[in-house]
C-alpha cells in the first residue's frame, strides 16, 4: 500500500485512547511555536484563575475526556490506495451528548483537534444549549480529491468513529471544508448499522434529509446578532460604521449580508487568495456573483486589491476574523484600528493580542460566543429531528436570535461584573455552568 506524504502516523489502527495520564504535556522548549491547545489551556488558565477553580476541576477540564484517531486507507480514483488519519476528540459531555464539527484540512493536528473540541464544550455552555463539546478532523487537502474520492473518505472516516458517536452520544456537524454533502453521507453510512434513518446523528444536513431551515446562515447570522449587541452596549450607531470581513466562505458570507441588512457598510473582504478592497462599499450580492463566477474575490471591479493581513489592519470600525485560526498576534494587535472585532471562525486570535486589545479599549467578541449561531442551530436542527416537526425559517430565526441575545448578556454581565475581557468573561460563566453540572452528577 502506497503511503500518502505527510499523513503516515506511528499511531495504532483505531486506536482509542481514554486520557488517563495525570501529567500535561512536556513544557515548551524554546522557539517551539505554541499549538492551539495551548492556546486553549492558556485561555483556560486565566479564568480558572480568577474563579479560584477546584484544582480537581481543574485536572478534569484540561483534558479530553477521549480521543479516537484512526488511520484508514482510501482507494483513490486512478487504483492506489492512501492512508488517511483522522480524530474526534470528545471534551466534556457534562451538559449532554457531545457536540461539534468535522472538518477536512490538511493542518488538522491531533492538537487542534483537541482544542478545538474544548472550546466547543465552553460555547455550548455559553449558548446555554444541552450539549457538550467535541471535534473531529481528517488530516486532507479535500480540493484535491474528486467528489468519489471525498465521499469514499467521508464514509470511511465515518464508519469508523461511528463506535463513538450517536444522536444521544456525539453529535457531528459541518466545519472548514465539510458541508450538507458531507453530512448526508455521514448520516447515511451510520444508518447502515443503526437501521432506524438516525436523522439526529449528525446536523448540517441538507433539508430533504431532516436538515433545518437556516442552518447554512446560522453561523453568519449569530455573528452579525452580536455585533448589534455589542453595538447597543457601546453606542454605536451601526448605520455610520465601516466593516472588513476576513474569509468568504460559509461564516463570512453570511456575515457579510446579515451585517449590510443591519446597516453596516462592508469595505473589505477576502478569502484565501487574497482580498479586495472598496472604500465606497462593497455589496453581498456583488461579491457573492463575483466569487461564483471567478472561484475568488480577487479584482472585484472597482476594488483594490489588499493582502489578507492588510485587511486586518484596515482603519475600519468592525473586524470580523471569519477564516482560519492565529491570524491576530502579538506582531499585529498593535496595528488594529477596529473598535469591535468578532470572530467569526474559531482561535483567530492569540491570547498575548487579546490583551494588547484590551489595554486599547477594542471590544472583542469572542469565537464562543459570536460563532456560536452555528451549534446553536444544530441544537434547533436536532429537536426538530427527534420531534419530527420541522419549524418555519422563521420559526429557526426566532429562536436563534433569543438564544444568541441572552448568551451575549450573560457573557457581558460576567466580564463586566469581573471586569475582564468578554473572552474571560465567557469563560467564567461556561466554566461555571460546566462545573455545576459535573458536581451534581458527581463526577467531583
Ligand atoms: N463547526 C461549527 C462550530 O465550530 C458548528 C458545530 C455544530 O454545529 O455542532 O461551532
Amino acid at each position: 500500500m502506497e503511503i500518502f506524504p505527510g499523513r503516515v502516523s506511528n499511531l495504532e489502527d483505531c486506536l482509542l485512547l481514554e486520557t488517563t495520564s495525570k501529567h500535561e504535556a512536556a513544557p515548551m522548549s524554546m522557539g517551539m511555536q505554541k499549538t492551539q491547545y495551548d492556546m486553549a489551556l492558556e485561555q483556560f488558565q486565566r479564568a480558572a484563575d480568577i474563579m479560584k477553580l477546584d484544582p480537581n476541576v481543574q485536572e478534569i477540564l484540561r483534558k479530553p475526556r477521549r480521543i479516537l484517531s484512526v488511520n484508514f486507507p482510501v482507494k483513490m480514483d486512478d487504483g492506489r490506495i492512501l492512508l488517511y488519519q483522522g480524530f474526534r476528540s470528545q471534551h466534556n459531555n457534562a451538559l449532554g451528548p457531545y457536540k461539534g464539527g468535522i472538518r477536512f484540512h490538511p493542518n488538522v493536528t491531533i492538537d487542534e483537534v483537541k482544542a478545538l473540541s474544548m472550546w466547543m464544550t465552553w460555547k455550548c455552555a455559553v449558548a446555554g444549549i444541552p450539549f457538550g463539546g467535541a471535534k473531529g478532523g481528517v488530516t486532507v487537502n479535500p480540493k484535491g480529491l474528486s467528489r468519489a474520492e471525498l465521499e469514499k473518505l467521508s464514509r470511511s472516516f465515518f464508519s469508523l468513529i461511528s463506535e463513538i458517536v450517536g444522536p444521544f452520544r456525539d453529535i457531528p456537524a459541518p466545519d472548514v471544508y465539510t458541508d450538507s454533502q458531507t453530512m448526508a453521507w455521514f448520516m447515511d453510512e451510520y444508518s447502515k448499522n443503526d437501521r432506524n434513518n438516525p436523522f439526529a446523528v449528525v446536523t448540517g444536513k441538507p433539508l430533504i434529509i431532516g436538515g433545518s431551515l437556516g442552518r447554512d446562515s446560522a453561523t453568519g447570522r449569530g455573528v452579525s446578532v452580536t455585533v448589534e449587541e455589542a453595538a447597543r452596549h457601546l453606542k454605536m450607531d451601526l448605520k455610520k460604521t465601516t466593516c472588513a470581513i476576513q474569509g468568504f466562505g460559509n461564516v463570512g458570507s453570511y456575515a457579510h449580508m446579515f451585517l449590510e441588512e443591519a446597516g453596516v457598510k462592508v469595505v473589505a473582504v477576502s478569502d484565501s487568495k487574497g482580498g479586495a478592497l472598496k472604500k465606497n462599499g462593497i455589496w453581498f450580492n456583488e461579491v457573492a456573483a463575483h466569487k461564483k463566477k471567478t472561484g475568488n474575490v480577487l479584482s472585484l471591479p472597482g476594488s483594490e486589491p489588499i493582502t489578507n493581513e492588510e485587511l486586518l489592519e484596515l482603519d475600519v470600525d468592525i473586524l470580523v476574523p471569519a477564516a482560519l485560526e492565529d491570524v491576530i498576534t502579538d506582531e499585529n494587535a498593535g496595528k488594529i484600528r477596529a473598535k469591535l472585532v468578532a470572530e467569526g471562525a474559531n482561535g483567530p486570535t492569540a491570547p498575548e493580542a487579546d490583551d494588547i486589545l484590551f489595554k486599547k479599549g477594542v471590544t472583542l467578541i469572542p469565537d464562543i460566543l459570536a460563532n456560536s449561531g452555528g451549534v446553536s442551530t444544530s441544537y434547533l436542527e436536532w429537536v426538530q429531528n427527534l420531534q419530527h416537526l420541522y419549524w418555519s425559517a422563521e420559526e429557526v430565526d426566532q429562536r436563534l436570535k433569543t438564544i444568541m441575545k441572552k448568551a451575549f448578556a450573560e457573557v457581558w454581565k460576567t466580564s463586566q461584573e469581573n471586569n475582564v475581557n468578554m473572552r474571560t468573561g465567557a469563560y467564567i460563566y461556561a466554566i461555571g455552568k460546566v462545573t455545576e453540572a459535573m458536581k451534581i452528577r458527581g463526577w467531583v
